[in-house]
């Protein structure tokens, strides 16, 4: 590998770009000559200097040995009766012409306009119009001329300027844009999907330049067949669709109505068989100039628009998370009033809360209702032999066995350090000391890994149930507690009630 495929793969990626310039200089060059032979001659617009000034636009100044290599293979290529010396001479002037003139024009106003694209703002287009297309013209006729009158063509000088000078600033002005836009189009906004309108503005665009100013006008009459009936679909294309669109419209109204001069109809064929070039020439002109206008307002008018979507966009999006946010601390909040942290189960308050509910209930309804309290036994023998994180450890294990035996209509709390209590609606005395004694059981049997050791635990568990004196829910726990003492008395690991 050597020092120039190292430098890859920027030179390579350049080296691909300037061939695609410098095939697409020659496919223009050669629908111009194409244009000439067999449309309209002299050519009333340069396609390939529209295609140079694209060149420098879109890629800078480094762009011009392919500009300069292509165009002097074409007019090299071109057939004039002229010596060969001649030839070369003005070969070589028309390659630098084109060439220079892409250069100072593409460098102006990639100067001073800061898009991919000068199509997108009326400022930029004035600036593209004025610094871009002109000079391009300007610059590329004077060198031209130069060119052919030290060939010794002194005579055509004035007629050889002007004729290069309008073709490849029309040229500058129909095309340029078009390629831009097109390779730009992520920089113009387009608005949406309307293909149905956008097919639809082609065709009756196209309709609307045969009647102006091809084969249909005679089928037209005077009146349709005004250059004018163009300027409504055009205006029409350029408000609704933009820049990009507008300039790629502009381009087809332009081919179509210079191939139908060319051809022998139209408003410049009736005006003077001898001369339609000036009046196409300008209608050319105008027809650019206002298409592009129009496309540019449009852009500045879709750039606010789709700005506000965005920006609405991003407001919903906003939103969206501000709700989400607020509906996490909500239930953030709720938890901390109802959910004991350590084990899950519902805290103190909310057990109390729920409990009397049903207690309430049941007394209304003359209902049964019991009451478990239940007591780790020994648990601080847990926490000295295994630590206090093994306590916690075995206080959640414990929570789950529990849950896994009641009910889901059971209410069960976490009350104190390792008590706990379970409300039980519609059970009497004797199914309430059968779940206590399953509890007490499924507890016993549960058994903790903690550091690769099983760790077991047993509850005492005291039951109370609903009574005609009960009046309040405060009653019935008090008289679970008592059962619980009396099973803790009774050696622990027991139910009484
Ligand atoms: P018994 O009830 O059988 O009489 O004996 P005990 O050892 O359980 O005694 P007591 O109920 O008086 O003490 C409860 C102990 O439980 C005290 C404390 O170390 C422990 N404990 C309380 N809450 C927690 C807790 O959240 N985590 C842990 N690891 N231990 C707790
Ligand atoms: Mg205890
Ligand atoms: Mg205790």
């Amino acid at each position: 590998m050597d020092a120039t495929e190292a430098e890859s793969p920027d030179s390579a990626v350049f080296m691909n770009r300037s061939a695609i310039w410098f095939s697409a200089y020659l496919a223009a060059g050669a629908a111009d000559y194409f244009m000439e032979s067999v449309v309209m001659a002299p050519r009333p617009l340069s396609l390939a200097s529209g295609v140079a000034l694209a060149a420098l636009l879109s890629e800078g100044a480094r762009i011009w040995p392919a500009i300069l290599s292509s165009s002097l293979i074409l007019l090299l290529l071109a057939r004039h009766d002229a010596s060969i010396y001649v030839q070369g001479i003005m070969a070589v002037g028309g390659a630098l012409g084109i060439t220079l003139g892409a250069i100072a024009a593409g460098g102006i106003v990639r100067r001073m306009v800061e898009a991919e694209t000068p199509v997108g703002k009326v400022a930029d287009l004035l600036v593209f119009i004025g610094f871009g297309a002109v000079l391009n013209g300007l610059i590329a006729g004077s060198i031209v001329a130069m060119s052919f009158a030290m060939a010794g063509q002194s005579e055509q000088l004035v007629g050889v300027w002007r004729a290069w000078f309008i073709a490849d600033f029309l040229g500058a002005l129909v095309l340029t844009p078009a390629i831009l836009a097109w390779l730009h189009r992520a920089d113009v906004p387009y608005s949406g999907e309307r293909r149905t309108e956008a097919l639809f503005l082609t065709i009756l665009l196209s309709l609307f330049a045969l009647i102006a100013m091809g084969p249909l006008a005679e089928f037209a009459g005077s009146v349709a067949s005004h250059p004018l009936i163009l300027a409504l679909p055009l205006a029409w294309g350029a408000l609704r669709f933009g820049a990009a669109r507008a300039s790629l419209w502009a381009v087809l109204v332009s081919l179509l109505v210079i191939w139908g001069t060319g051809q022998g109809y139209g408003a410049f064929n009736a005006v003077s068989v001898e001369h339609p070039l000036p009046g196409l020439q300008f209608a050319v002109f105008l027809i650019a100039i206002t298409t592009l206008t129009a496309g540019a307002i449009a852009t500045a008018q879709l750039r606010i628009e789709q700005t506000l979507v965005e920006a609405n966009r991003r407001l919903g999006e906003r939103v969206d998370e501000r709700t989400q946010a607020l509906r996490e601390s909500e239930e953030r909040l709720s938890n901390l009033s109802t959910i004991d942290d350590l084990t899950g189960a519902s805290n103190r308050v909310y057990f109390l809360e729920m409990s009397k509910m049903e207690f309430y209930r049941a007394r209304r309804y003359q209902r049964q209702l019991a009451v478990l309290m239940m007591d780790g036994d020994r648990f601080k023998n847990i926490n000295d032999s295994y630590g206090h994180a093994a306590g916690d450890e075995v206080l959640k294990v414990l929570t789950e066995t529990c849950q896994e035996v009641l009910r889901a209509s059971d209410i069960f709390g976490r009350i104190g350090g390792e008590e706990f209590a379970a409300t039980l609606p519609d059970t009497d005395l004797i199914g309430a000391l059968e779940v206590a004694e399953r509890l007490r059981q499924a507890v016993e049997d549960r058994k903790v890994e903690i550091n690769g050791g099983m760790v077991g635990m047993t509850v005492s568990i005291g039951v109370a149930v609903i009574s005609e004196a009960t009046v309040e829910y405060e009653q019935l726990l008090k008289r679970a507690d008592i059962a619980l003492y009396q099973a803790k008395e009774a050696g622990r690991n027991k139910v009484i009630g």
